[in-house]
C-alpha cells in the first residue's frame, strides 16, 4: 500500500515520453507484430512507419505502476487521491461518506506527502550547505 502511495506521488517523475522509455516497444497496428528495437516498417506484414506505434514496455517503471493501479489496492488508492482532491477544492467529505479503509489510506497519503515535503527541505538544505562550503573555500 505504501508503495502504491509513493508511486502515485512520484508518478510525474517516472518515465516520460514513450520515445525516451528505457523499455520501449514498437508495434505494428496492422498485424500486431512487436519488437523492442526501432521499426521503420513492419517486417511481418510490410506496413509502413505510419502503422508503427511506440509504447511503454512491460519493464518500464511507469507501466509497472500503471499495472499496480489496476489491482484492488491500486483502485482504492486512486479513489482516495480523488477524495483528497475533492476535499482540496472545497467539497465537504464527512466520515459518513467514506469507509474505514478509505480513511486509513487517506491518512497514509497525507503522512507520505508530509514525509516527502520534509525530505525535499532536507535536500535543499544540504545543497545550500554544499554551495556555501564551496564558496568559502575560494
Ligand atoms: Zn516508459
Ligand atoms: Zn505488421
Amino acid at each position: 500500500m505504501r508503495f502504491l502511495i509513493r508511486s502515485a506521488l512520484r508518478q510525474g517523475t517516472l518515465c516520460g515520453r514513450e520515445e525516451d522509455c528505457p523499455d520501449r516497444v514498437f508495434r505494428c497496428r496492422q498485424c500486431g507484430y512487436s519488437q523492442p528495437g526501432e521499426l521503420d516498417a513492419c517486417p511481418a506484414c510490410g506496413a509502413g512507419w505510419k502503422a508503427i506505434d511506440v509504447s511503454h514496455g512491460p519493464a518500464c517503471p511507469k507501466h509497472l505502476v500503471e499495472e499496480a493501479f489496476e489491482t484492488p489496492n491500486g483502485i482504492l488508492v486512486r479513489r482516495c487521491f480523488r477524495l483528497l482532491n475533492a476535499k482540496s477544492i472545497g467539497l465537504a467529505i464527512t466520515l459518513a461518506d467514506i469507509t474505514e479503509e478509505e480513511l486509513r489510506v487517506m491518512e497514509s497519503i497525507e503522512a507520505e506527502k508530509q514525509e516527502q515535503a520534509a525530505g525535499e527541505d532536507r535536500d535543499a538544505k544540504s545543497f545550500q550547505e554544499l554551495l556555501l562550503r564551496k564558496l568559502s573555500r575560494r
